[in-house]
């Protein structure tokens, strides 16, 4: 067990790629915090983990709202008595020209990434600082905070932030033993990419299956999705990664479609 009593936070893990990070993260033998924003979804992902053996609890959190952060977080160590390691991962995508996006839809997205992985990162750190026992903290990139695609302004300009703000909590946590890191992935079938196909065979005015070869997997080396087990397993490669020697990273895992 890589993970055995480390305590995780995974935000926006009721569904997707949170999700089964928090599978493998409890298989792994860690305490792991489903946070996300109903507390009905996040107990029944909870449930699962659960009746598999593992340790889990839920807690409703919209990683935008300064409040709830914090008293999640203070839920957390007062339940679990401290966190090891938060995976910044909540997330939405919203698909638009330039010209016509709506300036709230770029408020709402940036916000969620941004402010979320912000307000989280604070009160994780915080509370890893004063557990004096270190702690990593992941983001959930994207092949996107390397390269850019059409309709996607706000969600690559935002994923591309993350990597500029896990440099500084590198160099910031460092003296306290907390590592930062960014895993990007490519395209990943979960309920964020499925709603997409339809939107992006419209906006592109091509069919979903062309979406999905040209558009979507066109750079790849096989064709290929990435898979949520891919993601959570680079997951757990960097949350047991015992020194600070990998801090200010990221990690990408995409078939080859970015190659760094
Ligand atoms: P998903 O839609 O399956 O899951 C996203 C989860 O985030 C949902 O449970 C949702 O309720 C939660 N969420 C949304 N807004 C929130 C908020 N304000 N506060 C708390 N939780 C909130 O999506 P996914 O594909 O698993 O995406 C997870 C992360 O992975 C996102 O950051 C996404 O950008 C990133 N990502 C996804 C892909 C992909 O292809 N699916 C590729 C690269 C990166």
């Amino acid at each position: 067990m890589q993970l055995k009593d480390k305590v995780a936070i995974i935000t926006g893990s009721a569904s997707g790629i949170g999700k089964e990070i928090a599978i493998e993260y409890a298989r792994e033998g860690a305490k792991v915090v489903i946070a996300d924003l109903s507390l009905e979804a996040a107990t029944a992902t909870a449930a699962e983990i659960t009746q598999s053996g593992g340790t889990a609890m839920a807690v409703a959190m919209n990683v935008t709202d300064e409040a709830q952060v914090d008293a999640g977080v203070a839920q957390v160590v007062a339940q679990f008595g401290g966190v090891d390691v938060l995976i910044s991962n909540a997330g939405i995508q919203i698909i638009s020209a330039i010209v016509d996006f709506k300036f709230e839809d770029w408020r709402k997205l940036t916000a969620i990434h941004l402010d979320g992985a912000f307000l989280t990162t604070r009160a994780c750190m915080r509370a890893m600082v004063a557990g004096k026992r270190g702690g990593s903290i992941i983001y959930m990139g994207s092949v996107h905070s390397h390269e850019a695609s059409p309709l996607k302004a706000p969600y690559v300009t935002a994923k591309h932030g993350l990597l500029g703000l896990a440099k500084v909590v590198a160099k910031e946590g460092a003296k306290d033993g907390i590592r930062a890191n960014v895993i990007c992935p490519g395209f990943v079938r979960t309920p964020l990419v499925d709603k997409q196909i339809p939107e992006q065979s419209k906006a592109l005015g091509i069919s979903e299956a062309d979406v999905i070869r040209t558009v979507m997997l066109k750079d790849t080396v096989d064709g290929e999705f990435t898979t949520v087990q891919d993601v959570a397993q680079t997951a757990v490669f960097l949350a047991a990664f015992p020194t600070n020697a990998l801090t200010g990273q990221s990690i990408t895992v995409s078939h080859g479609w970015h190659m760094q």
